[in-house]
């Protein structure tokens, strides 16, 4: 049987953590878990909860955790028994990190290493509102990212935007948030030793190499 393990990225806003997401699921054939980016489906569904939902967005606050939760065992469900998860957003706050814990109780998940990556707050700001998605496939877009000054999707060649959350008003708050929110998370993850931190200030190759080879170091321990 393929040896698996669940994953959980964390970092603020601009770390990078979707983007190295994506990386790590393609080389391990693992799923992601993000719940932001399945609100953003959900609000495109036009409902009235997606109205409701899109509030707490616009403002860049949590969503309650009662939805969170239910957005992620729904996702959860339809993944492969035995197929590695990264969660990239969740836990975002100590209950949902408890929330994890039970529902990987009761579906008998591994327990999920934590990825941690590390960047100040200033290069969290400088990214986040630099950066651009395309409104149809949710690909983001850097400053250094092929396309990014055509202002194009190199994907489905439609013009890119700025994510309303990402405008430096509602950045301040989604950080503010984050920084209050995760200190008791990261420090509960430490301690469990299920817990890799990361530089992620380099450059996207720099930050991937170096998780692999921490991965690498984890496993061997
Ligand atoms: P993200 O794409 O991860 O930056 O998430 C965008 C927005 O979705 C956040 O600012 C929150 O409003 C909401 N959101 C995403 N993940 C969570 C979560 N785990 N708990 C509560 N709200 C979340």
């Amino acid at each position: 049987m393929k040896k698996y393990f669940n994953l959980i990225i964390m970092g603020p806003q601009g770390s990078g953590k979707g983007t190295q997401a994506e990386l790590l699921a393609k080389k391990f054939d693992m799923e992601i878990v993000a719940p932001g980016n399945l609100i953003r489906e959900m609000i495109k569904k036009h409902t009235i909860l997606s109205q409701k939902i899109k509030n707490y967005l616009k403002k860049g606050e949590l969503l309650p955790d009662k939805y969170i939760k239910k957005l992620v065992l729904e996702k959860i469900n339809i993944i492969k028994k035995n197929q590695g998860i990264i969660f990239d957003g969740f836990p975002r706050n100590f209950n949902q990190t408890q929330i994890l814990d039970e529902l990987s109780g009761q579906l008998n998940l591994k327990k999920p290493i934590m990825i941690y990556l590390k960047i100040d707050r200033k290069t969290a700001i400088t990214r986040i509102v630099s950066r651009r998605i395309c409104p149809k496939c949710g690909k983001i877009f850097f400053p250094g990212s092929k396309n990014y000054r055509q202002g194009i999707c190199s994907k489905c060649g439609i013009k890119l935007v700025q994510r309303e959350d990402d405008r430096p008003e509602v950045v301040k708050t989604r950080l503010q948030i984050y920084f209050k929110e995760t200190q008791k998370i990261i420090k509960y993850y430490r301690q469990t030793g299920r817990f890799i931190e990361v530089d992620g200030e380099p450059n996207i190759e720099q930050v991937f190499e170096k998780i692999l080879e921490k991965i690498n170091d984890y496993f061997k321990e």
